[in-house]
């Protein structure tokens, strides 16, 4: 095949009609290694320029358009993932003003937690400003030279390790990653006992808040497990524990029945999508990225990480994957 012939099958391979962001914080604090958090100010810009040069859509109305097989052009939906405190206060009223639709998928175990998740309470203790003592309780397997480098605030897990707190920091992620809840929490209080750091600065909701968040317009609650463990490679039981009981969670809250989900850390095989639909959810979305055609099954729906990017940068990456 030419160059152009080559470029032109990729180019529309790519091209879709529609595409799902996936948002997390809205904050720039760090330490924030997952490039987790955007900006309160970029946020405001990309909220106007999907209202004014896109056509902002619910999840709902993808949906309905993906399963007739008619997809509007343009088409963005905005979601979030974990359920965030910053979600209700920071992005709520800015999509509330420009009447932009979004899903806040939210891990029902973390509502109402004095802390954060572990990967933001292992960042703040293991990447945080303070010195690290010599000697750390660590998972099995991760060593840790007690030569402690200050990590660079601006370090992101795309990259490699570039101080060996980094590397810490990752191996100790690595670890705990599949370890389960109790494992993880374990872990993060034994650290949190020995190092002298502050903990996350990233809150999440209340169930008050939670309750709140549903009742504003242009806002749906989707779910994200109770625990936010990875779905894939585990028992029949504890993924319906997961699925259903997040949903069950969710609609005890907020009074309303769920119809979304999303995975958490975007890890799904057959049984996870077999307890989404026992679950009754009528969109699932993953993590890969990818653009969203007539022919995108419902229930594994890619999504575009969204960065701390200028609204520049964003147009950019929406038209790569939208076209002009
Ligand atoms: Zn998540």
């Amino acid at each position: 095949m030419t160059w152009a012939g080559w470029y032109r099958r990729t180019v529309e391979r790519r091209r879709a009609p529609a595409v799902v962001l996936m948002y997390h914080r809205f904050t720039d604090a760090s330490p924030d290694p997952w490039s987790l958090g955007v900006s309160a100010a970029h946020f405001a810009e990309h909220v106007a320029l999907l209202q004014r040069a896109y056509r902002p859509a619910s999840l709902a109305q993808l949906a309905g358009e993906v399963a007739r097989r008619r997809i509007p052009r343009r088409t963005v939906v905005v979601t979030a993932d974990d359920g965030y405190r910053d979600n209700l206060h920071v992005a709520a009223p800015v999509l509330g003003a420009q009447g932009v639709p979004a899903t806040f998928f939210i891990s029902t175990g973390a509502i109402d937690s004095p802390g954060s998740f572990w990967w933001d309470e292992l960042a703040a203790l293991i990447l945080g400003d303070h010195a690290l003592p010599a000697d750390l309780p660590l998972p099995t397997g991760v060593r840790w030279t007690g030569a402690s480098e200050a990590s660079e605030a601006s370090w992101t897990a795309d990259r490699p390790p570039s101080t060996n707190r980094d590397a810490l920091y990752l191996a100790t992620w690595q670890a705990l990653f599949r370890a389960g809840p109790e494992a993880q929490s374990a872990a993060v209080a034994a650290l949190r006992a020995s190092i002298a750091g502050s903990g996350s600065r990233f809150p999440t909701l209340t169930g008050h808040e939670v309750a709140t968040l549903a009742r504003m317009p242009f806002v749906e609650i989707g779910a994200h497990g109770r625990t936010h463990r990875p779905l894939d490679h585990l028992d029949g039981a504890t993924v319906a524990q997961e699925v259903h009981g997040s949903c069950a969670d969710l609609a005890h809250l907020t009074g309303r029945p769920v119809h979304s989900f999303a995975f958490p850390h975007g890890a799904h095989d057959a049984g996870a999508f077999a307890a989404v639909r026992a679950a009754g959810i009528r969109v699932a979305c993953t993590t890969v990225e990818g653009g969203v055609h007539e022919a995108t099954t419902l229930h594994a729906l890619p999504r575009i990480h969204v960065r701390n990017w200028s609204a520049d940068r964003l147009d950019d990456v929406l038209r790569w994957w939208l076209g002009r």
